[in-house]
C-alpha cells in the first residue's frame, strides 16, 4: 500500500481520495477550500495544512484541479517539496500545451509524471469506475496502473507526454459534434412527422448509430436512463462540455488544424450556456436547436 498526496478534493477529486483510502492507501489530501477538506476528512484523508505538507514522504502525488493554470501553481509550489523519484499524476482535464509544461517541470525536480484525465463523471468517481487515459514514459504507467486501478476500471496508456490529454479532447470532441447531429435529426424528423422512436429504431441499428444516439439519445423515451427523460438534468453539463470543446479548439489552433464541425459544435455549446443552460445537460441542446428554449 502506498503513501499517496491527493490535491482537489472537489467533486471529482473527493470521491476518488475517498476510494484510495477504501483500497488501503494511506492518503494526504489538500484543498482550498475548507467545506472540501472536511467532506474528505469524513472519507479517511487526512487532511493537511498545504500542498507541501500533503507531498511530503509521498511515493505517488495526485492533483485534480479545474484548468491548466492551477495545475501548473499547483506543481510549482509543491514539485521542491516532493520526493525524488516520486510519481506525479495530474487527472485534471487541461490544455496539452500545459500538460507538457508540467511534465517538464517534474522532470526537472527529478520526479516521474503522468497525465491521467479521466470520463465516467462524478457517478464514476464515486463507484471507482472511471476510464483514465495516459501520457507518459512506460515507467511512470508501470507504476501508476495499480493507483489508478483503486478509482477506475479502464486504464489506457495512450503514449508520450500530453497523449492523455490529447486523447480525452478528441474523444470529447467527436461527442460533442455527434449529439448535435443527432439533435438536429431528431428536429428534422418531428417537422417531417417521423416519431422519435422510428427514427432511433432505424439510426440505432444503421450507420447513423453513435454513442449519442444508443446510449445518451437527447429525446425522452427510446432509452429510458438518458438525461432527455429527466428535464436535462445532467448527467454531463453543457459548461463542462463547452471547456473540454474549448480545449479541442485550443488544441487544434496550436497544432494547425481544421475543426470545422468542432468549432461550429463549440459556438452552438457557448451560446447554450450564455442563454443560462450551463447547468443542464449537454443533450439539451436539441430544445435550442428546435428553437423552443430562447434563455434559461
Ligand atoms: P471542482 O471544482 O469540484 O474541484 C476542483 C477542486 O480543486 C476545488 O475543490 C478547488 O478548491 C480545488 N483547488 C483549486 N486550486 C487548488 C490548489 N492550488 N490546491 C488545492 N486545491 C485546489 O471540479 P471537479 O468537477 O472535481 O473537476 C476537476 C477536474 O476534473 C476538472 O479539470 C474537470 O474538467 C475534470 N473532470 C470533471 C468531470 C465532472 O463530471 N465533474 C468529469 C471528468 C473530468
Amino acid at each position: 500500500m502506498a503513501n499517496i498526496a491527493f490535491l482537489g478534493l472537489g467533486n471529482m477529486g473527493g470521491p476518488m481520495a475517498a476510494n484510495l483510502v477504501k483500497a488501503g492507501h494511506w492518503v494526504a489530501g489538500y484543498d482550498l477550500v475548507e467545506a472540501q477538506k472536511m467532506t474528505a476528512a469524513e472519507m479517511g484523508v487526512s487532511v493537511m495544512g498545504s500542498a507541501r505538507e500533503a507531498v511530503a514522504g509521498a511515493e505517488i502525488i495526485v492533483t485534480m484541479l479545474p484548468a491548466g493554470r492551477h495545475v501548473l501553481a499547483a506543481w510549482a509550489e509543491f514539485l521542491p517539496a516532493a520526493p525524488k523519484g516520486a510519481l506525479v499524476i495530474d487527472s485534471s482535464t487541461i490544455d496539452v500545451d500545459s500538460a507538457k509544461r508540467a511534465h517538464e517541470a517534474g522532470r526537472a525536480e527529478g520526479v516521474l509524471t503522468l497525465d491521467a484525465p479521466v470520463s465516467g463523471g462524478v457517478g464514476g468517481a464515486a463507484g471507482g469506475t472511471l476510464t483514465f487515459m495516459c501520457g507518459g514514459s512506460a515507467e511512470a504507467f508501470a507504476k501508476a496502473k495499480p493507483v489508478l486501478e483503486a478509482m477506475g476500471k479502464r486504464i489506457v496508456h495512450c503514449g508520450g507526454p500530453g497523449a492523455g490529454q490529447a486523447a480525452k479532447i478528441c474523444n470529447n470532441m467527436i461527442l460533442g459534434a455527434t449529439m448535435i447531429a443527432t439533435c438536429e435529426a431528431f428536429v428534422l424528423a418531428e417537422k417531417l412527422g417521423l416519431s422519435a422512436q422510428a427514427l432511433f429504431d432505424v439510426a440505432s441499428t444503421s450507420s447513423g448509430q453513435s454513442w449519442s444516439l444508443t446510449t445518451y439519445c437527447p429525446v425522452p423515451g427510446p432509452v429510458p436512463t438518458s438525461p432527455a427523460n429527466r428535464d436535462y438534468k445532467p448527467g454531463f453539463a453543457a459548461s463542462l462540455m463547452l471547456k473540454d470543446m474549448r480545449l479541442a479548439q485550443e488544441a487544434a489552433a496550436s497544432a494547425g488544424v481544421a475543426t470545422p464541425l468542432g468549432a461550429a459544435a463549440t459556438q452552438l455549446y457557448a451560446l447554450f450556456a450564455a442563454a443560462g443552460h450551463g447547468g443542464d445537460d449537454f443533450s439539451g441542446v436539441i430544445n435550442f436547436l428546435r428553437g423552443t428554449q430562447a434563455s434559461g
